[in-house]
């Protein structure tokens, strides 16, 4: 069943169209040898009303300490951040009610059962939805009375979602929700998530999985050392920074790599080097320059072995801002 997303009584209602904005955040953590480092370094990050942000960077470039803040609870050193318009710190009651939180663990009373946490964390907001009608999102309809202990690694992590819509909240933060699960729960999650934007839900979630960001983001952030290094829809970021399209194929007999340049798609034609007779076409348009390929070798009886596309991912495009793959 599909949730209708509570308005803001007007007293608390301000003019933004923005869901969050952040300017010049700054974070300070005490570093080993006595002094002190920017987990977070002058950060700038808008997210605009019902869009699904996605926070992609290695470990410690500032992902959770930036969603603490803007959850309110960290303190920045130094910044602004305004959620629904609001500030954090000084109207956290008002942020709270409206924002919904899942963290990278979290923990529950261990002898209450599904359908009873998620009333009680009800009861602690003035808007709240029916436990039985959360559970029903998740597909835990069934598990109304099991204990969290007694959940699988996924519906685990569908529970800890659920629980953090208790109060309809207008913006959702999901801190790697789906890292530890299998392909197919991790799929599952995914529905969960793009539904909360189809309810009207602003969502921002950090993850490791470029898939989930191709997947689910409107836009992604890729944050580098406490500052955002990028932030644009996956689309524009591969056209931005992806490498570019390629074409990689093998032949029964060597041949001369430029006399492909002037195929049409094609921009470029190199040898790999390997040895065996492995070329790399660089192309703009891999539906005309794969069937030119075929042809031009069939007028010369030469067999195509291997042939493979390679489009850009966003793991190029944050291998190539970062200068690092996403898990080193
Ligand atoms: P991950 O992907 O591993 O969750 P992250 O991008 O979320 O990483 P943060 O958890 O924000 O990174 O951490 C940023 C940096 O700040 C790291 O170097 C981390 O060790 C440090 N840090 C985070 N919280 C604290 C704290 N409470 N005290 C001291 N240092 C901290």
């Amino acid at each position: 069943m599909q949730t209708q997303l509570a308005t803001a009584p007007p007293d608390i209602q301000r003019a933004t169209d923005d869901a969050v904005t952040i300017e010049g955040l700054v974070k300070h953590y005490p570093d080993p040898q006595g002094g002190t480092f920017a987990a977070v370094d002058g950060l700038d990050l808008t997210v605009r009303r019902g869009e699904i942000l996605g926070i992609l960077g290695p470990n410690g470039a500032g992902k959770t300490t930036t969603l603490e803040i803007i959850e309110g609870l960290t303190p920045a050193d130094a910044g602004t951040v305004r959620v629904l318009g609001l500030d954090p710190f000084t109207e956290p009651n008002e942020v709270q009610k409206r924002i919904g939180i899942q963290l990278q663990s979290s923990t529950y009373f261990e002898f209450l059962r599904l359908g009873e946490l998620l009333d009680l964390f009800g009861r602690l907001y003035p808007t709240r939805l029916d436990p039985d009608e959360l559970l029903a999102r998740v597909g835990l309809e069934g598990k109304k009375r099991a204990l969290v202990g007694e959940l699988s690694g996924g519906q685990a992590q569908r529970f800890a979602v659920v629980a953090a819509l208790v109060n309809d909240p207008e913006v959702v933060f999901l801190d790697e929700p789906t890292t530890g699960l299998d392909p197919q729960a991790r799929r599952n999650l995914w529905d969960v998530i793009a539904s909360l934007a189809d309810d009207g839900r602003t969502v921002i979630l950090t993850t490791h999985y470029m898939e989930e960001a191709e997947t689910l983001a409107d836009r992604v952030a890729v944050i580098d050392h406490g500052r955002i290094a990028a932030v644009d829809t996956p689309s524009r970021l591969m056209d931005r920074f992806g490498s570019g399209t390629t074409i990689r194929f093998t032949t029964d007999s060597p041949i001369d790599p430029l006399s492909l340049v002037d195929l049409p798609g094609v921009l470029g034609a190199t040898d790999t080097g390997s040895g065996e007779a492995t070329y790399i076409l660089d192309v703009d348009a891999p539906d005309l320059a794969v069937p030119a390929l075929f042809m031009w070798a069939g007028e010369r009886s030469i067999a195509i072995n291997d042939l493979a596309i390679h489009r850009p991912t966003l793991e190029d495009v944050f291998l190539n801002i970062t200068g690092r793959s996403l898990r080193d």
